[in-house]
């Protein structure tokens, strides 16, 4: 695993763990793990960033043996509808997702505008919250997830000691 770039930051996924999670989804959904499904899990869960298609084609691809984005899409689609990864529309890229949700139930994302990190956690009150909105407005959602932008802990510390 590489440096996490964060040092407060317990990040750097637990890619074989992530990849062991997902053959196992997929034998229990009968699914196939396809070696590009595979691979494109493993480039996304060998990030701290959040990476788009067009980076994971990239780094997917080899000399003369191009892997397309639009394969790479598939792929994320089978990922995220299964909740092997998610998908940050803010920033139109992807993460690997460490719980196991529930169906359903809601990721919260802190991004870092500073440095990039996001963490995702899980929140009750949230989800309570949400629901109650949700069973309001009579709104069925295809997803449920919440971006917040701002600052992390590392960096507003980094700051404090800068200024
Ligand atoms: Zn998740
Ligand atoms: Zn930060």
């Amino acid at each position: 695993m590489d440096q996490p770039a964060h040092p407060d930051h317990a990040c750097g996924h637990d890619r074989a763990g992530l990849v062991a999670r997902a053959e196992r989804l997929c034998r229990e959904r009968g699914l196939l793990f396809t070696p590009l499904r595979q691979r494109t899990l493993e480039v996304i869960a060998g990030e701290t960033r959040p990476l788009g298609a067009y980076d994971i084609a990239e780094r997917l691809s080899l000399p003369g043996r191009r892997v397309a984005a639009v394969s790479v899409y598939r792929a994320l689609d089978f990922l995220t509808e299964n909740g092997l990864v998610h998908r940050l529309a803010s920033r139109n890229a992807f993460v690997p997702c460490d719980h196991s949700h529930s169906g359903g139930e809601s990721a919260v994302f802190l991004i870092c505008r500073a440095c990039g990190a996001v963490d995702e956690t899980t929140s009750a009150e949230i989800e309570r919250g949400l629901n109650r909105t949700l069973a309001r407005a009579g709104f069925r959602p295809a997803s449920r997830i919440v971006e917040i932008e701002g600052e992390c802990g590392a960096c507003q510390e980094r700051e404090g000691a800068e200024g």
